[in-house]
């Protein structure tokens, strides 16, 4: 894993002198994953690239020095954790709507002396009426379709900020459907911006909305009206 994590963030252009932190969250994340279940990627080299490495390119995508970073639905700390393990400028918040995983990266955060990250246990929509507008920058994988995960993000991000889903590069349908759910948030779509997994043939996608201006005040709706009736 180290040799993969070094040629990765090397490709990447990213500091490699956070490596050894990176391994001990690999190391947590193997153990805990036999009494719980956090991930389904096992294999050492396919942690490496798809969840360390794939998180890492986004700090190729976007500018996050010195940004409030919320990462919505972050499980086992994905993408954000290791966002802010290789960039220590970040003021994170990992937020899960499951408590067990909020505590394993309680424990992570603790064994790297990372006391600075907030782990949340709320859902998104919920958190959102105490931290409305609160963040430069929210990112979220694997959590929603995007104009669900719209309504669920956009009203966390400031206005001048960022969104940031990441996807697949089949996502083309679902980031159009999505078209009317970003402007009723306040928001357009940036940039869509493909990005190559280093080490692999896997190329994954970026989805980039800005935040022009407020979200109005009615969105957030309950989870079940969001599920219900999409934007
Ligand atoms: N982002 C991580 C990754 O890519 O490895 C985890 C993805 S996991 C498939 C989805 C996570 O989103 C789960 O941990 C779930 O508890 C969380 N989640 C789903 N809906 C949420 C909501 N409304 N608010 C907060 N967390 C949510």
């Amino acid at each position: 894993m180290e040799a993969i994590l070094q040629k990765g963030l090397t490709a990447l252009n990213l500091p490699t002198e956070n490596i050894p932190a990176l391994l001990t969250y690999a190391s947590m994340l193997a153990e805990k994953n036999k009494v719980m279940n956090l991930t389904a990627i096992t294999d050492p080299a396919n942690v490496a690239r798809l969840h360390f490495l794939d998180s890492a390119a986004l700090l190729t995508l976007a500018d996050f020095h010195s940004k409030s970073v919320i990462d919505v639905g972050t499980g086992a700390g994905f993408p954000g954790l290791p966002l802010r393990i290789l960039d220590p400028s970040i003021h994170l918040t990992l937020l899960d709507a499951q408590n067990k995983r909020i505590e394993f990266l309680r424990e992570v955060c603790a064994a790297l002396n990372l006391e600075d990250i907030s782990c949340i246990h709320a859902r998104a929509e919920e958190h959102a009426a105490s931290h409305r507008a609160a963040y430069d920058i929210a990112v979220s994988r694997a959590v929603a379709s995007l104009p669900v995960l719209a309504e669920l993000c956009l009203p966390l991000v400031k206005k001048g900020g960022l969104f940031l889903a990441m996807k697949s590069t089949d996502s083309g349908e679902e980031v159009k459907s999505a078209a009317r759910a970003v402007k009723l948030l306040g928001a357009e779509v940036q940039n869509v911006l493909d990005y190559p997994i280093p080490g692999t043939e896997i190329t994954h996608r970026l989805v980039i909305l800005y935040k022009i201006s407020a979200t109005p005040e009615k969105y957030p709706r309950t989870f079940a009206k969001i599920k219900k009736n999409p934007l």
